[in-house]
């Protein structure tokens, strides 16, 4: 599905029960009582919505890549809990019991705790929600674990807001609103279940076994996986997937890796995995032969449809990875774009694949540039950062303003030489990025 229509989808959804209320001609209120059910309506919405943006699918992920999924996902919750937080302050109306001549609540508000209550519960869950995902890397708990609160605490919310909508809304004393808000509730609750049940079952039906894990570079590891009675993955170079290395399908404990191999290569699959926390950190540990479980191809940081003259790939770290897939399945396919690679480290330890670049580089079309910013004395490469500097002496102008960039590492890597490419001269719409963290 394309960007415009997800979009208009997701607009159509989220102010249908605004619409549904517009039409179904109740006597009108005061404004700023039309203004709280609304604030109120919306961010129900968007609430039932996140569990969806949030569900991995590749229908949307494909197209607007994950880490905007998620930034949009990040931005809703925000949008949602601001309208949660000030829906009962609009109200003007006072809380009363309903006048038994008042059947279209004009003139009342439900004051009866058997319809509040779980509004008041939920409002008050909303923020500690949102508010324990933005601190969630200051608090320190396992990602898992603050995962599995996240899906089944939002899923608590919903169930509270759904009860306080049906008992205490206005409008959705009218059947078809009232329907509205149990079908998108129903697909939110879905949503969870695809992700932690049936999906699950899809992985457990294709394993996959650890061929091998060796060292590549400092803290830096690669693990190679085969399908195990299968044909193996479908995917196209520069996507990623959620890895669960030993454990069951249906267990939370997958982390997401882009593929550093090249489809083109055949069945197996690589990852160049840098040491981080608790999975990470333990990678070269794994003993080959144990099973995994894999969920995608996700993500659209990929050439499919790109017909730019010249590609140039900039990496920061271990964020080569999906580059590196991108420059073998060239090199595979004999695609004869002349392509560079301008790979940044800290130090030369930090380097890897050496040889395997080195021996792409002797490639007429393929350019390879290593950067360190701490050099030892007998370093003889280019130094600092991939900045306009190491940009202007790589690329022509030529080369920038029609190139393809395709960018991943440090997000303040990116953020530099994003800007700084479009100083120079490339247009936004040929620079394409993958996040490796979501906040
Ligand atoms: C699209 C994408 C591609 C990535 N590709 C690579 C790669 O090729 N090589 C590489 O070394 N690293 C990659 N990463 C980063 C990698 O996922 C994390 O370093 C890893 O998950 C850390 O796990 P941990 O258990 O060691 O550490 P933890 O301490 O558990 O996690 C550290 C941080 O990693 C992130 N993280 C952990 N688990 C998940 C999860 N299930 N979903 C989303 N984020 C999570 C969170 O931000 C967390 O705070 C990628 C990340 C993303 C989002």
């Amino acid at each position: 599905m394309n960007p415009i229509a997800l979009i208009a989808l997701y607009l159509g959804v989220t102010l249908l029960p605004l619409m549904l209320s517009w039409i179904s001609a109740r006597p009108p209120r005061t404004f700023w009582d039309e203004l709280a059910s609304g604030a109120g309506m919306l961010a129900f919405a968007i609430i039932l919505i996140e569990f969806v943006l949030s569900g991995r699918y590749r229908k949307i992920s494909q197209r607007i890549g994950m880490d905007i999924t998620m930034r949009f996902h990040q931005l809703f919750a925000r949008t949602a809990l601001a309208l949660a937080v000030i829906h009962p302050f609009l109200y003007r109306t006072h809380f009363n019991p309903q006048y038994p001549w008042d059947v279209t609540r004009h003139n009342s508000l439900t004051f009866e705790i058997s319809s509040l209550g779980s509004g008041i519960a939920a409002w008050i869950l909303l923020p500690v929600l949102v508010l324990l995902a933005i601190g969630r890397d200051k608090l320190g708990y396992r990602y898992e674990i603050w995962r599995m609160m996240h899906a089944f605490g939002a899923l608590l919310i919903a169930g509270m807001l759904l009860h306080h909508t049906l008992s205490a809304g206005r409008y959705a004393q009218d059947p078809a609103l009232a329907g509205v808000w149990i079908l998108l509730s129903l697909t939110a609750l879905l949503s969870l279940v695809y992700v932690y049940a049936i999906e699950p079952f899809r992985q457990k039906a294709l394993p996959w076994t650890v061929s091998s894990v060796r060292p590549l570079a400092l803290k830096t590891w690669e693990l190679t996986l085969a399908p195990k009675g299968h044909a193996g993955l479908d995917y196209s170079a520069g996507q990623f997937v959620w890895l669960n290395v030993g454990g069951s399908p249906f267990s939370v404990n997958e982390n997401p890796f882009s593929i550093s191999s090249a489809p083109a290569s055949g069945e197996k699959l690589q990852f160049m995995i840098k040491e981080l926390g608790d999975f990470t950190s333990t990678v070269g540990q794994i003993e080959p032969g144990t099973t995994a479980y894999i969920i995608g191809p996700h993500g659209n940081l990929t050439l499919l449809d790109r017909k730019e003259p010249g590609i140039a790939l900039i990496a920061g770290g271990v964020g080569l990875a999906p580059l590196l897939a991108i420059l073998r399945q060239l090199h595979l396919t004999k695609d004869n774009r002349p392509n560079i690679l301008i790979y940044g480290n800290r130090i030369e330890e930090q380097i890897a694949y050496r040889e395997e670049l080195e021996q792409l580089g002797e490639d007429q079309k393929t350019k390879i540039v290593n950067v360190i910013s701490e050099p030892t004395e007998t370093w003889v490469g280019e130094t600092g950062i991939a900045d306009i500097k190491i940009l202007r002496s790589a690329l022509t102008p030529a080369q920038i303003k029609q190139w393809l960039f395709v960018l991943c590492g440090p997000p303040r890597m990116m953020e530099n030489v994003e800007s700084t490419l479009i100083d120079l001269g490339a247009s936004p719409d040929r620079i394409i990025s993958e996040r490796f963290k979501y906040d």
